[in-house]
């Protein structure tokens, strides 16, 4: 007899660029109003101010090649692409000078954003994870190891249909890497398998079905999907 009533869900992984090996997702964290263009058009002010962090289920990544189903329940599905962080180790109270020293690698992800589930959220000042922690909403591209290279000033860009809607560089992050890893680990114990997502540009909008986004993060990482 199993130790289980029935066999538990497979854990989330993500492919590791340039081998066989496959990176196992642990949480999937994010950080919002990280760029202060994108804090306007959200109408917030565009400062740094104290992290806005959320989170999303493992299981919300899409990787190789699959397409996300577009999800239940929204009116107004966003793209939002950002610099994603792969952790190789964890910690609590990770000192800022440490921080980058737990990077495994990077990718470029799409925060996928329910965004009239979001504003009624905000609105009542109820959380966000309908919004935003929903099945497939964590589309991702293959997880380049960093060997030592951090992302400084990369340009990060998202289409639809061939028309670029979201382009700047990683050098305008609100909250560095190494700060938001630092400013997380005081929150959570952070874990190897671990995911940021780091924070959208300003240019978000709307995705239908049937739309074919491509992102990149210039030098390191791309990813193309369509939204079935
Ligand atoms: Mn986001």
């Amino acid at each position: 007899m199993s130790m289980y009533p029935f066999p538990p869900a497979p854990i989330a992984t993500v492919p590791i660029a340039g081998g066989a090996q496959r990176f196992p997702v642990h949480r999937i964290y994010c950080i919002g109003r990280n760029y202060a263009e994108h804090a306007k058009e959200m109408g917030s002010a565009p400062e740094k101010g104290t992290p806005v962090f959320f989170m999303k289920p493992a299981d919300a990544v899409v990787c190789d090649g699959r397409d996300p189903r577009f999800p239940p329940g929204t009116g107004n599905l966003h793209h939002e692409v950002e610099l994603v962080v792969a952790l190789g180790s964890g910690g609590a109270d990770i000192a800022l000078a440490d921080a980058l020293g737990h990077v495994y690698g990077y990718a470029v992800g799409v925060d996928l954003t329910r965004r009239d589930l979001q504003a009624a959220a905000k609105a009542r000042g109820n959380p966000w994870d309908t919004a935003k922690g929903f099945d497939d909403s964590a589309p991702l591209a293959a997880i380049v190891p960093a060997q030592g290279r951090h992302p400084q000033a990369e340009v990060l860009t998202l289409s639809v249909n061939g028309v670029e809607r979201q382009a700047a560089s990683v050098a305008d992050l609100l909250w560095p890497v190494a700060e938001i890893i630092h400013e997380l680990s005081r929150l959570y114990t952070l874990c190897a398998g671990d995911l940021i997502f780091t924070g959208t540009p300003a240019g978000v909008g709307p995705l239908r079905r049937g739309d074919v986004v491509e992102c990149r993060l210039q030098g390191w990482s791309d990813l193309r999907f369509a939204m079935v």
